[in-house]
């Protein structure tokens, strides 16, 4: 059974997600404030949580912050206002690992719901990854696009296997600097997108409008897929 904890204080808001993610299977537990959200959270630690910014008692930011703070690696999914990019930006650097703006529909909900679980897997971490038509082997360091080989350069492959491990969840310039570059390097956001650039040109199917790597504005990188 897999434990969702829903932090949200507009009963509204609250009833319809609960009913909705029941009926998906999960079993879900709501709170309706910040103090009850960190208490459960750690009591009984939950597969995901469901995190609204603006909560009575202590607010989404800083319920996330204490979660982190004691050690809690359950993906939080933030709920945030429309508008607020720095609200996005705050949460993801408190330790939230993607967001959804509100008003939300459910099927966005469910399929980030389903992403951050499927990355949060301790299982889910093989040498091969497959998305559309593309297949990466990374002990052979090989990526086949309709079985052809596609070349890729270290860096593009470091890049490609942050992405991989990191399904669903937001990523930005730099934690990806700091995941795919030698240490020491100087590294600008711009270099950052023109690798990414050429990276979408060897799995995007359409990299002007790319399936997989979306560029979130203000806020990084994310793959779906
Ligand atoms: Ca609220």
């Amino acid at each position: 059974m897999t434990r969702i904890l829903i932090a949200e204080d507009e009963p509204g808001i609250a009833l319809g997600l609960e009913d909705d993610l029941a009926m998906e299977g999960y079993t879900v537990e709501v709170v309706s404030d910040g103090l009850s959200a960190t208490r459960r959270a750690t009591e009984d630690p939950p597969d995901l949580i469901l995190l609204d910014v603006m909560l009575p008692g202590k607010d989404g930011f800083d319920v996330c912050r204490e979660l982190r703070r004691r050690g809690l690696r359950t993906p939080i999914l933030m709920l945030t206002a429309k508008t607020q990019e720095a609200e996005k930006v705050m949460g993801l650097e408190l330790g939230a690992d993607d967001y959804v703006t509100k008003p939300f529909g459910t099927r966005e909900l469910r399929a980030r719901i389903k992403a951050l679980l499927r990355r949060s897997r301790p299982e889910e971490d093989p040498q091969r990854y497959a998305f559309g038509d593309v297949e990466v082997d990374f002990e052979r360091a090989e990526l086949r696009r309709n079985g052809v080989v596609e070349e890729l350069t270290p860096l593009e492959f470091r890049l490609l296997s942050t992405f991989l491990r990191n399904r669903g969840r937001v990523l930005t310039r730099e934690k990806l600097i700091a995941a795919a570059w030698p240490s020491e390097t100087f590294t600008s956001d711009r270099v950052v997108d023109n690798h990414i650039a050429n990276l979408r040109r060897k799995i995007e199917p359409d990299p002007v409008n790319p399936t997989y790597l979306r560029n979130l504005r203000g806020l990084g990188y994310r793959f779906d897929g």
